[in-house]
């Protein structure tokens, strides 16, 4: 078993700290990995490092910056078996689901930067004849979680690269190993030393030290909005730039006359995926009275004809990706159970063909009130909550009540209608009729989702600064 170096300043190198942390696989409850668990020293030298090297790396081309980015996605591609065996293991990925979605989400970022990138503009001028640029904001520290991780990792380090930023990533101490993987692929591509450093450890070790730190420009935080609210509190003395892309507790509304097993598939695909761990997954359905009894038969059918197994088998649900977790996951079930709900289908029992692991059953709970802590806090796992309505206006009000707003969904026969429900909806994205993520479209949440957008060209400008050159023409 190993204890990891750190990569810092183009090296990897011994970590100043004496702590371990132990990397657990989530389907075997086995320890996997010993992780060197960062000290206030090991954060200074990597914000050193990448302080050091913003001045040469903000000024090198745009073109180089296409040609590095270019060079980091043909490495990710050829590693993505790799990549996704380390998430599969680390988090309990299916291994479909690492093989073909969260491996590849890494290359696809980065593709979709490289576009961005071939058509950026640094500097433009007003109508009164005013320059302005767009520069990099300097020294970045990215933090991230496990859930989809090498996806939450590309969508900061690939658009820092591209606006000329140096950075300390963080990744989550649950699951580094393909952390571990990219710092291997950015040295490889021959990415300027102490441009891209990576530390390991957990936010009660490290997090204030590298968020309030002088020479940290911006933080981009992607997880809990408890360690949002913790990040932006630590930032503020020192008025960096602090962009959080954090929980969620979407709704989706069934409005009209719908197919009703279609759209029991997809809203069963939607909050399933990934063990219902995403941040933006669909947590609670709003169906009008009528056609709820229809619909509830079958979601539930959808829901038990779900495979929940060892991810290498490729099931449709792998383990929840921790112990925290996976009690938390209980817990909220268990509270359903306590508040009224009627258990559908899943519940809180081990699947009996599994005898250890964080495996939850998929988990439909029916006559949920708006109320219920399950209806209100983010279970961030395999657990459905079902809600009746009489009008649309209640409806919209009840997906708008909570304090979340990352994404909504609406199934409705009518498109202009549809539409128009997303229009009233108080999220930062809307999937239409199950429509997926499109990479180049801005994400982010509303309220305590968070404050900031990634992804594509809105997910380059988090990472600059403007300049007004006034009599510059
Ligand atoms: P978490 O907040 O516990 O940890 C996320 C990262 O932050 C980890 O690297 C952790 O070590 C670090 N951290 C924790 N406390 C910190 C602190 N005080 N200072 C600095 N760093 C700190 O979240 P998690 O359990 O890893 O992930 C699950 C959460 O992430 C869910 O709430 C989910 O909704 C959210 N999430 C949001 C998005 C999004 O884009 N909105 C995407 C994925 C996950």
């Amino acid at each position: 078993m190993n204890t990891q170096q750190f990569y810092i300043n183009g090296a990897w190198v011994d970590p100043v700290s004496a702590g371990t942390i132990e990397v657990v696989n989530p389907a075997t409850q086995n320890v996997i990995y010993q992780l060197a668990n960062a000290t206030s020293s090991d954060v200074d030298l990597a914000v050193s490092a990448a302080k050091n090297a913003f001045p040469h790396y903000s000024l090198i081309s745009l073109n180089e910056r296409v040609e590095l980015l270019e060079d980091i996605n043909a490495l990710l591609i050829k590693r993505n078996d790799e990549i996704a065996d380390a998430i599969s293991l680390e988090m309990g990925a299916p291994i479909s689901l690492a093989r073909n979605a969260q491996a590849p989400s890494g290359s696809q970022h980065f593709a979709e930067m490289i576009e961005v990138l071939k058509k950026f503009r640094s500097s433009s001028t007003t109508s009164n004849g005013t320059f302005v640029r767009k520069e990099p904001i300097g020294t970045c520290a990215l933090i991230t979680p496990w859930n989809w991780p090498l996806n939450q990792i590309a969508t900061k380090v690939a658009p820092a690269l591209a606006a000329g930023c140096t950075m300390v990533l963080k990744p989550s101490e649950i699951a580094p190993l393909d952390a571990i993987i990219l710092a291997e692929i950015l040295h490889e591509a021959g990415v300027p030393k102490g441009v891209f450093n990576l530390i390991h450890g957990t936010g009660a070790s490290i997090g204030n030290s590298l968020t309030s730190h002088k020479d940290i420009d911006m933080v981009s935080f992607t997880g809990s909005t408890r360690a949002g609210i913790a990040i932006s509190q630590s930032a503020a003395p020192s008025i960096k730039r602090v962009a959080l892309e954090l929980g969620g507790k979407s709704a989706g509304i069934v409005y009209g006359k719908v197919d009703a097993s279609k759209v029991a598939q997809q809203i069963v695909d939607s909050s399933m995926l990934n063990s219902g761990q995403s941040c933006n997954a669909l947590t609670r359905v709003l169906v009008a009275s009528d056609q709820y009894d229809e619909i509830c038969k079958e979601i539930i059918q959808c829901m038990q004809a779900l495979s929940v197994d060892m991810p290498q088998q490729s099931p449709n649900l792998g383990p929840v990706s921790n112990a925290a977790q996976y009690k938390k996951v209980l817990g909220f079930i268990q509270s359903g159970i306590d508040s009224g709900a009627t258990l559908l289908t899943g519940g809180a029992d081990m699947p009996s063909h599994l005898e250890k692991g964080f495996f939850v059953k998929p988990t439909l709970f029916g006559d949920v009130t708006p109320d219920m802590t399950i209806a209100r806090e983010e279970i961030f796992g395999p657990v459905l909550c079902l809600m009746k309505y009489q009008e649309l206006s209640a409806a919209i009000d009840i997906a708008n009540a909570s304090e979340y707003g990352l994404s909504g969904f609406v199934w409705c026969d009518d498109h202009d209608n549809a539409v128009n429900i997303a229009d009233q909806l108080r999220t930062g994205m809307v999937h239409l009729n199950g429509a997926g993520l499109d990479a180049s479209a801005p994400f982010g949440g509303y309220k305590m989702s968070g404050n900031g957008r990634e992804w594509g060209a809105f997910g380059l400008e988090e990472y600059l600064e403007c300049k007004s050159i006034y009599g510059g023409a």
